[in-house]
């Protein structure tokens, strides 16, 4: 039998629960997979803590994103046994996600698991690192290159901040790490982070410009934040924005963009085209080592799930949480 965490309706809320799933459970699909790890990204947190309307569909398996084996397939391209990863779709918000022994889905959606990971390695990854490497070719498309000078990454000890160092420094960045806990200043460092940016330097009131100091730079928070990294990015710098943890605003003048003629980059993981989704991971498999992952990751099961969701909302957790399905 087939085991999953389900979130189910309540009349003040909702509650969730460890239960079976079976696959006349399954939502339609051409591809069945035999999930091994799913993992805890904010918008999972968001959903399992009820602190935002993700889930449009009850009873519903929480997890965006998930890594396993090929169990059954009607589409040419995919074979029992092959192992694959998937990243949004709308898994854990409209339709049965992650967190569930079992999963199936159009196989377009499927990305082939790079030769480099593990299944858990992967996971170590999940939508926060995928978007990560999204928003690091986001900055690339706009040319910006390491001889541009510093950039920064917000929310670092996150992450989508966490891997974001990874990938920048490995590429021969500058990086600086904004955060809220300078005491991980080491931590940072040893992700490649050039130094520690406390968040207050830019949480405050913004003004249209600030001193130009960042070539560009990747937010994973919005508000304030955002708008004072956009304040203090260099003529023509290009920052790429993918996260609301302070907030779904943005505070912000066009001064920015009419007199520096700065980018602000959009970055979505859930319905990027498979093709580039598929670039994003192959590159993930040749840039990240999944010896690097293990700073940035720990493994927990199902059961510590609806806690640890509550730790991530707090912004206590150190980087990445993979969840293991388990028997
Ligand atoms: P995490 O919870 O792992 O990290 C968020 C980090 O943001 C925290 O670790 C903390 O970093 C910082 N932070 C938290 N609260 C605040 C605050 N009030 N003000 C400033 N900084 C704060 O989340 P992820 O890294 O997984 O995701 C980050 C954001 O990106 C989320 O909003 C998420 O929804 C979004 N996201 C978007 C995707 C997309 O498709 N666009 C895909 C994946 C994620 P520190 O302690 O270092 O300051």
């Amino acid at each position: 039998m087939s085991k999953a965490l389900w979130l189910e309706k309540t009349d003040d809320g909702h509650k969730s629960r460890i239960g079976q799933i079976s696959e006349t459970d399954l939502p339609e699909g051409d591809v069945t997979v035999e999930v091994a790890y799913s993992t805890l990204n904010y918008k999972d947190a968001l959903a399992i803590c009820g602190k935002a309307p993700i889930v449009r569909s009850w009873p519903m398996v929480p997890g965006i994103d998930f890594a396993g084996t090929v169990k059954e397939s009607r589409n040419d391209e995919w074979q029992p046994g092959d192992k694959v990863v998937l990243n949004g779709w709308g898994t854990g918000e409209t339709r049965l996600g992650g967190m569930a022994s079992l999963a199936r889905v159009p196989g377009d959606w499927l990305v082939r698991l790079p030769d480099a990971y593990s299944l858990e390695d992967a996971m170590a990854i999940g939508t926060a690192g995928y978007t990560a490497m999204l928003a690091v070719m986001r900055l690339e498309e706009h040319g910006l290159k390491p001889e541009a000078g510093p950039v920064l990454v917000t929310g670092a000890m996150g992450g989508v901040g966490s891997v974001a160092i990874l990938l920048l420094a490995a590429r021969g960045f500058e990086v600086w790490a904004l955060t809220g806990r300078p005491e991980e200043e080491e931590h940072l460092k040893s992700l490649g982070a050039a130094g520690v940016v406390p968040r207050d330097e830019l949480s405050g009131k913004q003004k249209p410009l600030l001193k130009e100091r960042w070539a560009g730079g990747v937010d994973a928070v919005g508000s304030h934040v955002l708008a004072n990294l956009l304040a203090s990015t260099r003529y023509n710098g290009t920052v790429a924005a993918c996260g609301l943890a302070a907030g779904m605003d943005l505070p912000v003048t066009v001064a920015p963009f009419i007199l520096r003629g700065i980018t602000l980059a959009g970055v979505d993981s859930v319905y990027v085209p498979p093709l580039r989704r598929r670039a994003a991971w192959h590159r993930l498999g040749q840039e990240l080592p999944p010896h690097r992952l293990h700073a940035i990751s720990r493994t927990i099961g199902l059961d510590a799930v609806e806690d640890a969701a509550a730790e991530l909302l707090a912004g206590k957790v150190k980087g990445r949480l993979v969840v293991e399905i388990g028997d």
